[in-house]
């Protein structure tokens, strides 16, 4: 299923694909990489979702926690920056390469935060009273008041999942994006069977980009630190690839007739072997036409 691309674009994007087989994960090659964006907030880089870490006086919390296997890395890397253990994690939305780590993390003494969405499918998936679950979880927004800064949790509503939460470092002017923003130089997995939509993407994408300043420090989902231009930049391709799949799905009506025309072909965009172009002209279809079945 993973092509052995070499490049970095290819490498990045597999491992998006590991976060959705995680069976596949062998933690020992897997390098936590640790990048300071400003006194108090860093940025790891490992296997699945990139975290955020918010270290001060108070001690660390995190945003997201990639997968279970990786927790002791993960651990490891955060100890380096603060002795204390996390005390809470922030999950961007539910899936497993952002929130496999809740557990070890809870049985930790870190609270785990998110939206009530991302609450409702961990509990489907892990049952009630698991440690993967949330325990504290929010509708519209919520924010935390630890280590002298005030983090802004806001939800936008079906994007990547119907869960998604967006995290404004205000004072710091940083923002976590989890998976609304895939900085892969490709089109985002839209996740439609888990709420998500590619208007939502537009939406939240828009939304942060208004909300932002050119020297606002960006984390996306995946892929490497960005910022406003790369923001713009990735809504121009997914406007772009919105607007050839409405006129494909005008001309051509079923998704087999739209498949067999092709229509992101034009953009020449690479694309991971988990998400082939096919996947995302699916998903894309099936946001834009309602059909999500
Ligand atoms: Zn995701």
């Amino acid at each position: 299923m993973i092509n052995n691309r070499t490049s970095r674009l290819a490498a990045l994007a597999s491992s998006v694909l590991v976060a959705l087989s995680s069976a596949t994960l062998h933690a020992e090659e897997v390098q936590i990489k640790t990048q300071k964006l400003d006194d108090n907030i860093y940025v790891l880089f490992g296997r699945g979702g990139n975290i955020a870490a918010h270290v001060g006086e108070q001690g660390t919390y995190i945003i997201d926690d990639q997968f279970a296997k990786l927790a002791p890395q993960i651990k490891a890397a955060l100890k380096e920056l603060n002795p204390n253990a996390a005390e809470f994690v922030i999950n961007t939305h539910y899936h497993g390469d952002h929130t496999g780590g809740n557990e070890v993390f809870a049985q930790a003494g870190a609270h785990v935060i998110a939206h009530h969405n991302v609450h409702k499918r961990l509990q489907e998936k892990h049952g009630e009273g698991s440690d993967f679950l949330p325990r504290l979880s929010f509708g519209q927004d919520m924010t935390l008041h630890f280590n002298g800064e005030h983090a802004r949790l806001v939800h936008f509503a079906h994007a990547h999942t119907d869960g998604d939460a967006v995290v404004f470092f205000d004072d710091a002017n940083i923002v976590h994006m989890g998976d609304i923003y895939f900085n892969l130089g490709g089109l985002p997995f839209v996740d439609v069977d888990g709420g998500g939509s590619v208007d939502g993407v537009l939406n939240a994408v828009q939304s942060v980009i208004d909300s932002i300043g050119d020297d606002t420090q960006v984390i996306p989902g995946h892929g490497p630190m960005s910022n406003k231009a790369g923001l713009k930049t990735y809504h121009a391709l997914i406007t772009k690839a919105k607007g050839m799949m409405l006129d494909a799905i005008k001309q051509h009506k079923t998704l087999e007739a739209v498949l067999e025309a092709d229509p992101l072909g034009p953009l020449e965009i690479e694309y991971a072997g988990w998400l082939p172009k096919e996947r995302v002209t699916t998903l894309f279809y099936r946001s834009l036409t309602g059909e999500i079945n």
